[in-house]
């Protein structure tokens, strides 16, 4: 293991002993509507944000802290729904920064790929394969970093278009900015979104801040 990752984990576990019971969301100027979850902004969560958010932050470190993050968004997610998934759940990333995401779950997996359509410039569906009964199950929707929210629309339209009810779609991500959590509870208001932080806003190019950069080229 690289000595960074070392020092990365250590600190890691010296944080889980210092674990404050505040439970408000981290934005402070944002109150987000009720369908938003935001992780306990504890010790742990505000370091493993830190340094993946740090430009100096090598690849190693990066996935280890990032991982982090997401399990603890999955557990949150259980903790939402409860016992009620009933082993009726499966995972659907959103490719490609998604794809980073499906490690941590054990669960069916299925991916969409959605990209910019050049003569429209709305989001357009490349490709899907989504697991088999997906329309009885609980989904796990994966995009580490919520920006405008196109992309997540339009993945979430495909879902129910596969017959997935919209109550049963929890959105997974990292770092949220409070345009795209409007853009998206605005048009559904049953899913949950699960999220690590909402940041301040989104910038003229539609890149998070104060975000971590492009999610899929971390150092
Ligand atoms: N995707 C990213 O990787 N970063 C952003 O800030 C927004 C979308």
């Amino acid at each position: 293991m690289h000595l960074d990752s070392i020092n990365c984990f250590t600190q890691c576990l010296w944080i889980f002993k210092k674990k404050p019971k505040d439970k408000s969301t981290n934005n402070h100027t944002y109150s987000p509507p009720s369908n938003v979850v935001c992780l306990p902004r504890t010790n742990q969560l505000e370091s493993l944000l830190t340094i993946i958010r740090d430009e100096n932050t090598n690849r190693e470190d990066f996935i280890f802290c990032s991982d982090r993050i997401i399990r603890l968004l999955v557990e949150e997610g259980n903790e939402v729904n409860g016992v009620s998934f009933n082993g009726k759940i499966c995972g659907v990333s959103i490719m490609r920064a998604g794809e980073a995401m499906e490690k941590v779950l054990r669960v069916r997996i299925g991916k969409i790929l959605i990209q910019r359509d050049e003569e429209t410039a709305q989001p357009k569906l490349y490709y899907s394969k989504l697991p088999p009964g997906i329309e009885d199950r609980y989904v796990l929707l994966l995009d580490p970093m919520l920006a405008t929210g196109g992309s997540v629309i339009k993945a979430i339209e495909v879902l129910m278009s596969h017959g997935v009810k919209e109550d049963k779609i929890l959105f997974l991500n990292l770092i949220a900015a409070p345009e795209g959590i409007q853009a998206v509870t605005s048009k559904y208001s049953k899913l949950k979104i699960i999220t690590g932080f909402i940041d301040q806003k989104l910038n003229e190019k539609k890149f998070i801040l104060p975000g971590l950069g492009d999610f899929g080229k971390p150092v």
